[in-house]
């Protein structure tokens, strides 16, 4: 009998709608790129992907995915212990190891996976996850299936760190969990300083790679590049959907029995489909680029320089970022929709977040800059953003 929560559920939506919290979902007609065009016909740039490195239609990554639909097929009907694992699998999971410089990887289905399936099989209730407070909600639903004891420390704030990991000093075992890049200010985690912490109260290292992998450090080996801290970390996990192609797909890398045992009990890997074969070889195509040049990188850190030091220049607030998210600061949730809506009859297509996605107060345009970006792309949405800025009183001068 559906009739009695259907009501219950048209009540809350309709307190979603009430709230302005309802999420409408903008139709788009074309490939994934920096030029996009949407179901009415317009043609707007893109600054709200994560196609960090413009990799989602790259015409080698789609051949890629074409040969090995005609090879290997479309899917594996199959989780990968019992006939899922090709050749191909396991050459991606190689190649994911060599760009981290790591021992073994095991791939998910998504990122969202991968930490959901870490936690549990390695921790049980004498231990201890001692995790960043905006770490990604995937991270906190991974905590939240594990036995283990749980402390959490202030974004990025050491002092915090150090105070959770003095009391977590009974436990048998602890692992300092974070993002390498936080998705909503743009910020790294201070790896160098949560490498000496872990050596000084005996933690492991967990990363998740998603926002800074392909992105940060020269040549986007992600923040163990940037800190010089490659091979220190005990365990990093990663996507494939956002700078490495777009498409789908998860990854832990790290220290081998770590990853032999995901393998025998990490549920979202035993109990969850074989990635297709299509994805995977565009997979490994992608890490051959990376391996051949940095390019990319060095395109789209230019372009994140120059973006936000002319952003400053024209007066915005803009978050500290040492990746390619460039925070707009708008403080009201209102103003952010406003803007945002604004710049799209610009042709400038971003996006506002505002409670609870960020903290109340703290509402913001989110910009996200890409390797596909070329100089006119960003000159436009300076303009945009300058004239908008003006029209709103954003901009006083
Ligand atoms: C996007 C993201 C994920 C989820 O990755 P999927 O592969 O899309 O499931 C996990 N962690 C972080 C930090 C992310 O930004």
């Amino acid at each position: 009998m559906y009739g009695k929560i259907k009501d219950h559920l048209t009540q809350e939506l309709q307190s979603i709608r009430e709230a302005g919290l309802y999420k409408n979902e903008r139709l788009i007609v074309s490939p994934q790129d920096a030029v996009i065009r949407l179901a009415s016909g317009q043609e707007v740039l893109n600054f709200c992907a994560n196609n960090y490195l413009g990799l989602s239609n790259h015409p080698r990554l789609v051949q890629a995915a074409v040969e090995a639909l005609q090879s290997h097929g479309y899917g594996m009907s199959s989780v990968r212990f019992i006939c899922g694992t090709t050749d191909l699998h396991k050459k991606l999971e190689r190649a994911i190891a060599n760009f981290f410089g790591t021992e073994d990887t095991i791939l998910y289905a998504a990122c969202f996976d991968a930490n959901g399936g870490i936690f549990e099989p390695l921790l049980s209730e004498e231990d201890a996850i001692i995790s960043d407070a905006l770490n990604h909600a995937s991270i906190i639903d991974g905590v939240r299936l594990s036995k283990a004891k749980r402390f959490r420390y202030a974004n990025a704030d050491m002092k915090d760190l150090e105070e959770q990991l003095i009391l977590a000093q009974d436990a048998r075992f602890r692992v300092i969990v974070t993002d390498g890049v936080f998705s909503m200010d743009g910020n790294v985690a201070p790896m160098d300083e949560i490498n000496r912490l872990a050596k000084k109260y005996d933690a492991l290292i967990m990363v998740d790679e998603c926002h800074s992998a392909g992105v940060v450090g020269k040549t986007g080996r992600g923040v163990t590049e940037l800190f010089n801290i490659r091979g220190e970390v005990d365990i990093i996990t990663g996507t494939l959907g956002k700078a490495f192609g777009g498409a789908l797909g998860g990854f832990t890398t790290g220290r081998k029995e770590i990853i032999e045992l995901l393998r025998q009990r990490s549920r979202p890997y035993l109990f969850s489909n074989s990635l297709p074969p299509a994805v995977v070889n565009a997979g490994i195509r992608m890490f051959e680029m990376m391996a051949e040049t940095s390019e990319l990188q060095e395109k789209l850190h230019h372009n994140t320089d120059w973006f936000i030091g002319k952003m400053k220049e024209a007066g915005f607030d803009i978050k500290p970022s040492r990746s390619a998210i460039c925070a707009v600061m708008l403080y009201d949730a209102r103003v952010s929709q406003e803007f945002a809506s604004r710049l799209l009859e610009e042709g400038i297509y971003v996006t506002g977040f505002y409670y609870p996605v960020v903290p109340k107060g703290a509402a913001r345009i989110r910009v996200q800059l890409s390797a596909a970006h070329e100089p006119e792309h960003l000159e436009r949405a300076l303009h945009a953003f300058v004239k908008v800025g003006k029209e709103l009183g954003i901009l006083t001068n």
